[in-house]
């Protein structure tokens, strides 16, 4: 490996990394993949499900060979306590057919495909290799450009570019000095566990037809008052079912996540969509969500930060805005790479094109959110009750009229917390939950 030299270099074969190394392959660049996993996926964790656009900008009717688990034809939100759950959802069934909208997915298997297809694009693509460090050359007398990567192992690879596509940790990113050490009060951590159910009674529990999904999101009772979120998944004969929360929160609160993912698959509602299921895995994953205050400047010379590395996350949605990030990184080193031009102003428009986006736009609303969960704690806890105890009261056949009935309601509304306060909790969790 000793002297090699590529036009660009990703580091990580995630989503990020893999449609950035297909597009600058595409742009015939040579591009080197370099995956710490013993392949691509073998350490990515998700809920969750994939979303056909970015994708099948990439790779048209991807569906056809992808290895996705079901079409998404039904989403849920439940706001739930002990034993009840206010559920809203959408069933849509357009969406069990060609174009699709979002698939569930494993995703050792899908970025695995999605890499491979980088290769066949004419990517070279090494797995168990660490990236250490970065090279840097200089440019002036206070100037400098990133020239390569160094591997564990000290071996040296050299490249006019170097995207980085290594997901949350983002150590390079903070070795670049261009991203802060990131804490606790950036990241949630979530444990999921995959449990096998034959497709027949996937199907029966959650009301679907052969080739249909169904996603419940789950707030209130699954973090145990903090703020965070539990989710069921449906597979093609399995179910993911996860939880987690701020990782300060699980900490301060003394919450274990492992207790946690136990107690909600007791959940009476839960409990009987996974009766008699078997666990086939266990898996944990942070992501970071320190939202639109915590990206990291994009790009530098000779260097781009992409996926979760970048932040890039808004509500549910991961896996997509890597690949567009990805995307986009991959069409400006080609036109770097046509330019001969790898200086931080060549490719300070990638930061423009990130910055200009429409998810951009949503993760800047979000701007705030992790400051006021900071402030309460205890928000998703207070709605999730506050509309199971309304419902049980709304539901309650009994003998008052229902205009004494609405007073009755909002009274207590008004007795948990100020309607305002209510109000607010439920803005900021409609941002945070993006269950939809
Ligand atoms: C529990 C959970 C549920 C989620 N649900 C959803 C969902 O339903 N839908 C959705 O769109 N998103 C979801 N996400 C978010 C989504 O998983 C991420 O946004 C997405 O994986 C980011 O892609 P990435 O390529 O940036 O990073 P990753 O997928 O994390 O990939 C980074 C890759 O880099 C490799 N790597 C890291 N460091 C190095 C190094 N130094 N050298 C070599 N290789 C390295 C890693 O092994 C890994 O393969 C979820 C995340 C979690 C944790």
């Amino acid at each position: 490996m000793g002297n090699d030299r590529y036009d660009a270099i990703v580091v990580g074969a995630g989503p990020a990394g893999s449609a950035a190394a297909m597009t600058m392959a595409k742009n015939n660049m040579s591009v080197l993949l370099i995956e710490r996993g013993e392949y691509a996926g073998a350490k990515n964790v998700f809920g969750g499900s994939v979303y056909r656009q970015p994708i099948e900008i990439l790779i048209p009717a991807f569906w056809e060979e992808a290895p996705l688990e079901r079409p998404v034809v039904s989403d849920e939100l439940w706001l739930m306590d002990n034993d009840s759950a206010v559920k809203i959802g959408f069933t849509g069934l357009k969406f069990a057919k060609p174009p699709y909208n979002k698939f569930t997915a494993i995703r050792a298997k899908f970025d695995r495909w999605l890499a491979d297809k980088a290769v066949k694009a004419g990517t070279r693509l090494i797995t168990n290799t660490l990236v250490k460090d970065l090279l840097y050359e200089k440019t002036g007398i206070f100037d400098r450009k990133v020239s390569g990567v160094i591997l564990e192992s000290g071996d040296r690879i050299y490249s006019d570019i170097v995207i980085l596509a290594e997901g949350v940790s983002g150590n390079l990113v903070e070795k670049a000095g261009l991203r802060e050490k990131i804490t606790p009060d950036d990241l949630t951590l979530y444990v999921k566990e995959i449990l096998e159910l034959p497709s027949g009674k996937v199907e029966e529990r959650f009301n679907l037809e052969k080739n249909e999904g169904a996603s419940i999101g789950m707030v209130g009772y699954p973090s145990s008052g903090a703020i965070g979120k539990g989710a069921i998944f449906t597979n093609k004969d399995s179910l993911s079912i996860m939880v987690g929360a701020y990782l300060n929160q699980i900490i301060d609160k003394g919450l274990n996540p492992h207790l946690l993912l136990k107690r909600l698959k007791q959940h009476p509602m839960v409990k009987r969509l996974i009766e008699g299921a078997k666990t086939v895995e266990f898996q944990a994953h942070t992501i970071p969500k320190g939202g639109y205050e915590q990206i990291p400047q994009l790009s530098a010379p000779g260097v781009m930060v992409t996926g979760d590395a970048a932040i890039m996350i808004s509500g549910r949605r991961g896996t997509d805005l890597a690949m567009l990030t990805g995307m986009f990184a991959g069409e400006i080193a080609a036109q770097a790479k046509a330019a001969q031009d790898f200086s931080g102003e060549m490719l300070a428009s990638y930061d423009r094109k990130v910055k200009n986006s429409f998810f951009m736009k949503d993760i800047a609303a979000g701007k705030g959110a992790k400051k006021y969960y900071e402030l309460h704690p205890d928000a998703d806890f207070l709605l999730s009750k506050a509309a199971n105890d309304a419902a049980y009261d709304y539901f309650t056949v009994d003998l008052l009229s229902f205009n004494i009935k609405l007073e009755k309601i909002m009274g207590e509304l008004k007795n948990m917390q100020p309607l305002p306060k209510t109000a607010s909790d439920l803005y900021h969790g409609y941002l945070h939950w993006g269950v939809f």
